[in-house]
């Protein structure tokens, strides 16, 4: 049918379903993506500094999250502010990995350091910010690790479908699509999260989709209830800001939840978790 909804996804077509029950499943670090439980990334927004990393890898992955994310590498609206520790940061990242068995992710900003972040992560991170910058997502792409692809602030599901195309055509298919709030004129949260493109992304790309309920509230308070409804409408996992003091994190604390605030999110998130087990998503409606 010519002008057909889904035609302007036609610069995607390998991440695309084509049957309607078609999934990628990723393995990461003995973690399964994609394929029935919902997985839970937590940890803080930088990596600060040893103790206060390592005391919250135990920490959530105590209260059930499988990955532990953190950035080595921080995109900041200020050049003069932190920028994060670089490969000592990677280096307790590994450190907690070998403590807790939690899976890495961790962001990786320039495609000179791809090869070296993914000699620590078991997952590199594609900022929002970097989510058309085509030449880092190659070489993302050929380190063959999986990727978590953040939407761009201003990018539609069509954009972010066409970066996750352009990290497949480059040789890897173990592409994650994070949807992470983007620009709106609505100023009470710091993003507006777009709980509707979980859904779209869940009816026609066959890969898994991971909400990031943190930067999309931008205030702890909320973190919880966006976090059900990315389980409600579908996703496959989330990306969460853990930090054993937030009002001293050293970025995102206002987001961040405390170890006791993540523990009681996870309990109540359960059963929701387990209602979620009974969703499908047929292509039907799809022509
Ligand atoms: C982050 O995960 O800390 C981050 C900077 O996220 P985003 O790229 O979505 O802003
Ligand atoms: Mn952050």
């Amino acid at each position: 049918m010519a002008g057909a909804w889904i035609d302007q996804f036609a610069d995607a077509p390998d991440v695309l379903k084509k049957t309607p029950d078609e999934i990628t499943v990723i393995r990461a670090g003995g973690v399964a993506i994609g394929g029935g439980e919902f997985v839970t990334m937590a940890g803080p927004c930088s990596v600060e500094s040893e103790h206060p990393l390592m005391e919250t890898a135990e920490r959530v992955a105590a209260a059930g999250a499988r990955i532990l994310r953190g950035g080595a590498f921080k995109p900041r609206s200020s050049p003069y502010a932190f920028q994060g520790l670089g490969l000592e940061g990677l280096k307790l990242l590994a450190q907690a990995r070998a403590r807790t068995g939690l899976a890495v992710v961790t962001e990786v900003m320039a495609a000179a350091d791809a090869p070296m972040v993914a000699e620590y992560a078991d997952i590199l991170q594609i900022g929002s910010r970097s989510m058309e910058n085509y030449a880092l997502l190659e070489a993302a792409a050929k380190t063959g690790r999986p990727i978590l692809l953040k939407r761009g602030m201003v990018a539609t599901v069509a954009d972010l479908l066409r970066s996750a195309q352009c990290i497949v055509s480059h040789g890897n298919p173990n592409v994650m699509l994070c949807e992470r709030g983007i620009r709106t004129f609505e100023t009470s949260t710091r993003n507006t999260f777009d709980v509707a493109a979980i859904v779209v992304l869940k009816e026609i790309s066959k890969l898994p989709v991971i909400a990031d309920p943190s930067h999309a509230a931008g205030r702890r308070s909320l973190v919880p209830a966006l976090a059900r409804s990315a389980v409600a409408a579908g996703a496959d996992g989330m990306i969460v800001e853990v930090h054993p003091d937030p009002q001293r994190a050293w970025s995102d604390g206002e987001q961040s939840l405390t170890f006791a605030e993540f523990g009681t999110m996870m309990a109540d998130l359960a059963p929701w978790c387990e209602l979620r087990a009974g969703c499908n998503y047929a292509l039907e409606a799809v022509s």
